[in-house]
């Protein structure tokens, strides 16, 4: 082989694997683009002093901890740590260590909790924050992804309200943030809208 085909082929075998599924998703959310929630994210991820330790259940892997990553991306990458298990801190090396550290806020979804009177893992996390730091507005600027999917909502509703994917939208929607917070949203915007 010339060093030309060499050449030719380690380009080839450099190309990175772009699997279908993942051509219409967004690379920081992970989510299907018409579902992300990105721009209604922080413009600077916040840095605030205290940090966040998620522990995750598996069983709560698809309940209450949808808004996990709006949680974690809203803030500076080493302010917010999730762990996933059935023990704590069992086998998460260093847990024990960074539980005992000052500022630190531990939150812990129970598992027995049902589904609808769920406090989001985003609202938990944002609430500690504004209340312990005495910053209210971490609140409003980590809230602002769920607040973003609402308002999209609302205003492919006025347009498109019959539409087949409207629906499928307002389905995903309310899946995602559940249905206790999808409602208390709708009432807030209503009240900013009026
Ligand atoms: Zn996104």
């Amino acid at each position: 082989m010339t060093e030309e085909n060499d050449e030719a082929w380690k380009e080839l075998s450099e190309i990175s694997a772009d699997p279908p599924e993942m051509r219409d998703q967004c690379s920081q959310c992970r989510r299907p683009i018409t579902v992300c929630w990105c721009p209604g994210l922080p413009k600077t991820p916040l840095c605030p002093q205290s940090r966040i330790i998620i522990l995750q259940h598996p069983a709560e892997v698809k309940r209450c901890l949808r808004t996990a990553p709006m949680l974690s991306l809203s803030l500076e990458q080493n302010k917010c740590l999730l762990f996933r298990g059935k023990k704590f801190p069992s086998k998460h090396e260093g847990l024990m260590e960074i539980l005992k550290e000052e500022n630190t806020i531990l939150l812990y979804v129970i598992r027995t909790q049902p589904a609808e009177g769920c406090l989001s893992t985003l609202e938990s996390g944002a609430f500690s924050l504004s209340i312990l730091e005495n910053q209210s507005w971490y609140k409003d600027a980590m809230l602002g992804p769920l607040h973003y999917l609402c308002k999209f909502q609302l205003e492919n509703g006025a347009v498109t309200h019959q539409s087949k994917e409207f629906l499928i939208k307002q389905k995903t929607y309310s899946k995602l943030v559940g249905k206790r917070l999808a409602r208390q949203l709708k009432i807030s915007s209503n009240v900013i809208h009026n």
